[in-house]
């Protein structure tokens, strides 16, 4: 029988509504920052939604700076950039503004700052976490403008180490930002290929952290509705951007993914990571690549559990109900299905798939697949992907 031993962290303070980014200074004074940086990207830097929330700002006489040298998946170089802006203009707080990249770049410069180690000391590797001076991070406000990541409500961000070529997980309690404002009006804007990869970023998130070993059963019952969520209503969102009620329950779903994943996450990820820090792909979108492949390799650990979950949904089936479902979902929201259906012009030799799966099977993530990750099953797998051979699946 599993051990009924587990240690529980629950996500922080979240004004969730529409609208209420209007409370943005309101939460920096809650959260005690007087001259916050904001951070996003460049891409959202230049939309309508940046100018109104800076106008918030100005008519509430905060004084603030802006960093937008943010990629997507962002990197280490993007790091030092921002924490000098945040030094020069003497900031006491950041708002974390953007997707995953803009909300992880905003949380690492507030956490970096004061720090004195490199960032790759604060990897999630052991205890690790515990060389950093704690006192030194700087209060954090997150806004999330997709739908996927959670890492508004998330003690990590992910950073790729550029002469590497690795993503970097760095943990920290207090990565997790004091205050969330989740206004799904932020994420209309979002065209349909980021709202897909995105939504199947929280999708992802939620059945890896469902089928990772361990006990942690508010983990489970939080992930189990978060992809009810999305089978309801990432498909909405997608078809229709501008439907609020989509968006509000991807938003809600998001942050639960995020919050079901301390439980842990699984091989959709560990392939994923490698995979996007050497192509530079969209993050949600290649775990929704791999999804369908993993599932059906870890089959034996999980028919069980996803059974459950697909009864709760209301799926017919069990697993291979569950799986078809996952394969008709993925069609509708233009997943592609196979690798190079997503890296166009894809030639990954051998030496280039063993490297993938080194990185896989070494990825923090890589522990909490209910089946043993090995280099041989990463290696399998990616053929798999690349052929698009979902092994047990029917048509
Ligand atoms: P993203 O932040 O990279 O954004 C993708 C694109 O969407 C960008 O071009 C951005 O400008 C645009 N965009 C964002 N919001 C928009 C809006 N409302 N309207 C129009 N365009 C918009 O994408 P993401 O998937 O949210 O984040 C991916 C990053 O998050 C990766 O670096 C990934 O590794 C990281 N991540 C972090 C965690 C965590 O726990 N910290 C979890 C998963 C992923």
């Amino acid at each position: 029988m599993t051990e009924l031993v587990s240690k529980w962290n629950y996500p922080t303070t979240v004004r969730f509504g529409a609208g209420r980014i209007s409370e943005l200074p309101d939460a920096l004074a809650a959260a005690n920052i007087k001259r916050p940086l904001f951070v996003t990207d460049p891409g959202l830097a230049k939309l309508p939604v940046v100018a109104s929330t800076l106008k918030l700002l100005d008519d509430a006489k905060i004084q603030y700076g802006v960093f937008s040298d943010v990629k997507p998946n962002p990197v280490g170089s993007n790091l030092t950039a921002g924490i000098e802006a945040f030094k020069r203009g003497q900031h006491d707080g950041v708002i974390a503004f953007g997707g995953g990249s803009g909300l992880d770049l905003g949380k690492l410069i507030a956490f970096q700052a004061g720090q004195t180690r490199p960032v790759w000391d604060f990897e999630d590797i052991g205890d690790w976490w515990t060389r950093a001076d704690s006192d030194a991070i700087a209060p954090i406000v997150a806004v999330p403008t997709t739908a996927g990541t959670g890492s508004e409500v998330g003690r990590a961000g992910v950073i790729t180490h550029e002469e590497t070529h690795t993503k970097k997980v760095i943990f920290h309690p207090k990565l997790l930002p004091a205050i969330v404002i989740a206004d799904p009006e932020l994420t209309v804007g979002m065209p349909p290929f980021i709202t897909a990869g995105t939504g199947m970023d929280a999708f992802a998130h939620c059945i890896e952290a469902y089928c990772a070993p361990g006990y942690h059963p508010m983990a489970d019952g939080i992930a189990v509705e978060g992809i009810r969520l999305v089978f309801e209503n990432l498909p909405k969102a997608y078809a229709n951007g501008k439907d609020l009620t989509a968006r509000a329950h991807m938003m809600s779903a998001a942050a639960m993914g995020a919050a079901a994943f301390q439980k842990g996450l699984g091989a959709i990820h560990s392939l994923s990571h490698p995979v996007g820090a050497l192509y530079d792909t969209h993050h949600g979108m290649t775990n929704a690549v791999f999804m369908p492949y993993v599932l059906a390799f870890n089959r034996d650990a999980i028919e069980e559990r996803i059974a459950r979950l697909a009864a709760y949904i209301g799926i017919e089936g069990g697993f291979d109900g569950f799986a078809k479902a996952v394969l008709k979902l993925r069609k509708e929201l233009g997943v592609p299905h196979a690798l190079p259906d997503l890296i166009k012009g894809l030639d990954m030799d051998e030496k280039r798939k063993e490297l993938i799966a080194d990185m896989a099977i070494v990825d923090p993530t890589a522990g909490g697949n209910p089946v043993k990750l090995t280099q041989k099953a990463a290696l399998t797998l990616l053929d798999n992907s690349i052929a698009g051979t979902v092994p047990g699946a029917a048509g």
